[in-house]
């Protein structure tokens, strides 16, 4: 109900300004964290079912200068809805290629993820930019796994899925990130160039306690197998989960259990040890 309050304005648009005025804020504190160079780009392990380090994901970590942390899932949709989600999308893609060099220099190369928002996936250029990326630093597109997620089919499904087949054509990789939390029929896996798909943090989470939640867990298990994709299980915390991971299927997994988010340095040091036990 609207309530009138000074100046004829109502509580409800009051509350609709300051929404307005803290997501400037925001995008603002973000466009000058970029500046700054507070931004910068964490790996966390992937791990087979021996327990082998078999891949990273790239995660943005936004540390302002008294050490704090904003989440990405705060300032992401701040990017995006600045624009800035393309220079930055760009600048991953970089530390993406560059990371994987030092990795491999250090021979402890695994094939790096980066999650791309739909709008840098749709951008016209995007293919180009890529390219351009590879050829200026010589890293390996084979190397390097999209995670995008069920967002990206809201529109234009087909020139989403050329465009994919395109960056596909060139050695990229494709992931469907927080899969089964979009809403969307299942014919697209179908048509896309997919290599894996991600299970939602959510539904290991309910693993393997709860019987419906677990009966989904197994259900997305089997149709990737069947349709030929790996698959990475992210948000593992527990043993019970990994175990119960390791009886169905033994897709790879991807949690706080292995190891939290790091920076290059330090990840590189955990990759050591999981190597060496
Ligand atoms: P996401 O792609 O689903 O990333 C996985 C999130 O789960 C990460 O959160 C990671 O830190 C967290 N996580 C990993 N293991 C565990 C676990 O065992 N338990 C729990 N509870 N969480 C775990 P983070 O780093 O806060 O990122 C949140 C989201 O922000 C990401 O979700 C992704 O959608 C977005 N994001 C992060 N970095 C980037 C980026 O460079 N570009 C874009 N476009 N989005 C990004
Ligand atoms: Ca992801
Ligand atoms: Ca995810
Ligand atoms: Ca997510």
């Amino acid at each position: 109900a609207k309530v009138a309050g000074r100046n004829g304005v109502t509580l409800f648009e009051a509350g609709m300004l300051a929404e307005a005025e803290r997501k400037l804020t925001l995008e603002r504190d973000f466009a000058a964290a970029m500046e700054n160079g507070e931004l910068s780009m964490y790996l966390q392990l992937q791990i087979d079912h021996l327990r082998m380090p078999v891949g990273a994901e790239l995660l943005m970590r936004w540390q302002r200068p008294d050490g704090s942390f904003v989440p990405p899932d705060v300032f992401i949709p701040a990017a995006e809805s600045s624009g800035l989600i393309y220079p930055l999308g760009q600048w991953v893609l970089r530390q993406a290629c560059e990371y994987w060099l030092r990795l491999d220099r250090a021979g402890l190369a695994v094939p790096l993820s980066i999650n791309v928002s739909p709008l840098q996936f749709r951008q016209p250029e995007f293919v180009e930019q890529v390219c351009a990326v590879l050829v200026e630093t010589g890293a390996p597109a084979s190397q390097l796994i999209f995670e995008v997620t069920e967002g990206l089919l809201v529109s234009d499904l087909n020139e989403t899925i050329a465009r994919m087949h395109e960056l596909a054509q060139m050695g990229i990789r494709f992931s469907i990130d927080d899969f089964g939390t979009g809403y969307s029929n299942l014919a697209y896996l179908k048509k896309m160039p997919l290599y894996e798909l991600k299970i939602d943090k959510s539904f290991i989470r309910d693993t393997p306690g709860d019987v419906n939640g677990t009966a989904i867990v197994q259900s997305i298990l089997a149709m990737a197998d069947h349709l030929g994709l790996r698959v990475v299980a992210e948000g593992v915390e527990t043993d019970q989960q990994a175990s119960f991971l390791a009886a169905n299927r033994k897709p790879a997994m991807q949690g706080f259990l292995f190891s939290r988010p790091a920076p290059l340095e330090e990840f590189m040091t955990q990759m050591r040890s999981w190597r060496a036990r």
